[in-house]
C-alpha cells in the first residue's frame, strides 16, 4: 500500500514472542512445551487431570514473570505505531503473555485469553492472577477451593471479544498477521474476513505459511515488525 491507512488491524500469534523466550506452539507435531495440546489445552484434558493443566500453565505464568521475559523490538514497535498512527488501530493478539501491554499496547484485545488472570468456574467473575493455582486455590467470590481455572481459550472454546474483533475486520483498509501459522481457527480465516471490504492483507513472518496473503514478507519479527510499520506511518521515507 502506497497510501497511508485510514484504519489498520494486526493480529499476532506465539512468533511475536519467541524472541522474548516464549517458544511457540508447535502445530506441526501437536505439542505446546512437550505437551501434546489435547492434555494441556482442552476442556477435556483439564477435566481428565486438572493438577497436570494447572502445573502446565503455573510454569508458564512463572516464566513470564521471571526478570528474563521482556518485549522485544516488536512489540514495541507495535506500541509505537499506535501512539503515533492518526487513523484507527486494533491489536489482536492470540497470544497468553503480557508483552504488548508491557511495551505500551493500549487498543488491545486478547482473543484466546491471559495467563495472569483466572476465572470462577460458578460465577465466571475474572480475577488477576500472579501466584500459582491448584485443586486448593480458594475462589474469591464462592469463599471455596476447585472452582477456578485459567482464563485461557481452550481448543473447542469460543474466543473472547469476537464481534468487536469482526466488526473491526470488516472496516479496515490493511490487515497484518504477525508471526502465526494460521493453523489456529478462527484467528486463520481473519484475512479473509477483512478482504470482504477489499483490505490489503499482509503477512509478517519466519516463514512461508499455507495461507496466501496479497504481500509476504519474512524474517525475525524484531526486524520485519520494526520495519513494516514505520513505512505504513511514513510511506515516502
Ligand atoms: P504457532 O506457534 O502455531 O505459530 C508461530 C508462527 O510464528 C510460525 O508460523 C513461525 O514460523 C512463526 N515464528 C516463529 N518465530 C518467529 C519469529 N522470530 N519472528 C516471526 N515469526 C516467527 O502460533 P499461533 O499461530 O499463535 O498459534 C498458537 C496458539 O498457542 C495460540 O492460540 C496461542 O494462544 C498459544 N500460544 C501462545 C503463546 C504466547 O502467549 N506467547 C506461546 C505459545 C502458544
Amino acid at each position: 500500500m502506497n497510501s497511508i491507512p485510514q484504519s489498520v488491524v494486526a493480529l499476532t500469534g506465539a512468533g511475536i514472542s519467541a524472541e522474548s523466550g516464549i517458544s511457540t506452539f508447535r502445530a506441526a507435531d501437536g505439542l505446546w512445551e512437550n505437551h501434546p495440546v489435547v492434555e494441556v489445552a482442552t476442556p477435556e484434558g483439564f477435566d481428565c487431570n486438572p493438577p497436570l493443566v494447572y502445573e502446565f500453565y503455573n510454569q508458564r505464568r512463572r516464566q513470564l514473570l521471571s526478570d528474563e521475559i521482556k518485549p522485544n523490538p516488536a512489540h514495541t514497535a507495535l506500541a509505537k505505531f499506535e501512539h503515533e498512527f492518526n487513523g484507527s488501530f486494533l491489536l489482536v493478539t492470540q497470544n497468553v503473555d503480557n508483552l504488548h501491554e508491557r511495551a505500551g499496547s493500549q487498543n488491545l484485545l486478547h482473543m484466546h485469553g491471559e495467563l495472569l488472570k483466572m476465572r470462577c468456574l460458578n460465577s465466571e467473575m475474572v480475577y488477576d492472577l500472579r501466584q500459582d493455582l491448584n485443586l486448593d486455590s480458594e475462589c474469591k467470590c464462592c469463599r471455596s477451593p476447585g472452582n477456578l481455572r485459567p482464563h485461557i481459550v481452550w481448543f473447542g472454546e469460543m474466543p473472547f471479544h469476537m464481534n468487536e474483533i469482526n466488526t473491526a475486520l470488516e472496516a479496515c483498509d490493511i490487515f497484518i498477521a504477525i508471526g502465526t501459522s494460521g493453523n489456529v481457527y478462527p484467528a486463520s480465516g481473519f484475512y479473509q474476513k477483512a478482504r470482504i471490504r477489499k483490505a490489503t492483507t499482509v503477512e509478517l513472518n519466519l516463514e512461508a505459511t499455507d495461507s496466501s496473503f496479497d504481500e509476504h514478507i519474512y524474517g525475525p519479527a524484531s526486524k520485519v515488525v520494526p520495519a513494516y510499520f514505520e513505512q505504513l506511518l511514513r510511506p515516502s521515507s
